[in-house]
């Protein structure tokens, strides 16, 4: 059977001072696509929205990869003090992107902004910096950058993704965000909170029928990670799921 291809997404960033601009990734996700049998694709910032229709004929499924913060203007709210860096080129050619993959039904999975990104799409809303917007969060910013389980999130049952991530009820995740969900996007499931009730996973209401699933941690920092109480293996059985979903089309 052949192997699924699944679109990426790339982050933009200035590498140094001077106005060049580079299309990154963190290698871990392209690990991840590749040892649950995927071909990954990566997807450049391309400001031409009419040439997404041939990005999408090259894939079977969608990674949306994390990254800066979603611009407010896309939910229709003012900068607060608080937000971080944004890069509204890529928010836009995003958008459009998922936009366009959500009408055909595209397997897709978001991680972290990539799981914002399609909550904005479908119309939700974000708390621009949960720390002075949500009440009692508790810490999602994993001040040393490794990859350790940082805190717990509780997931629902009966959902798809509890039976992904081999039915446990609760794990703990890596965290590196600080924004996050506040009102969702339509005919999308809440299916994953923290201790605090910050949203940490979405999925399609009809998701018998479409794998639309987005994750607040980055599970392929934790894919490849050799530990067992990390339930490592939950965490690439996301990116199994999603291949699995690209080569039956659904
Ligand atoms: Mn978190």
């Amino acid at each position: 059977m052949n192997k699924p291809v699944i679109g990426v997404t790339l982050f933009r960033r200035a590498k140094d001072k001077s106005d060049s601009k580079y299309g990154t990734i963190n290698c871990n996700y392209v690990k991840a696509i590749v040892e649950a049998g995927g071909i990954p694709l990566l997807i450049p910032i391309v400001n031409q929205p009419q040439d997404i229709k041939y990005y999408l004929e090259l894939i079977d499924g969608l990674l949306l990869s994390g990254g800066q913060d979603i611009s407010p203007e896309f939910y229709n709210e003012k900068p607060i003090e608080e937000l971080g860096e944004v890069d509204p080129d890529r928010d836009s050619w995003e958008l459009n992107l998922f936009k366009e993959a959500y009408k055909k039904k595209l397997p897709v999975l978001g991680i972290c902004r990539g799981m914002q990104l399609i909550n904005v799409a479908l119309g939700g809303s974000l708390y621009q910096d949960i720390y002075s917007q949500h009440d009692n969060s508790l810490l999602h910013t994993s001040i040393n950058g490794e990859s350790c389980a940082y805190h717990k999130v509780l997931i629902e049952a009966g959902s798809q993704l509890e039976e992904i991530l081999c039915c446990l009820d609760s794990l703990y995740v890596n965290s590196y965000h600080h924004q996050a969900l506040k009102t969702p996007g339509q005919k999308l499931k809440i299916v994953a909170r923290s201790d605090e009730g910050i949203i940490e996973a979405i999925e399609a209401e009809n998701s018998d029928q479409h794998f639309l699933v987005g994750v607040q941690w980055h599970p392929e920092d934790l894919a490849g990670v050799d530990d067992k109480s990390l339930s490592n293996n939950c965490f690439q059985q996301l990116f199994k799921a999603l291949i699995s979903s690209a080569k039956s089309g659904s």
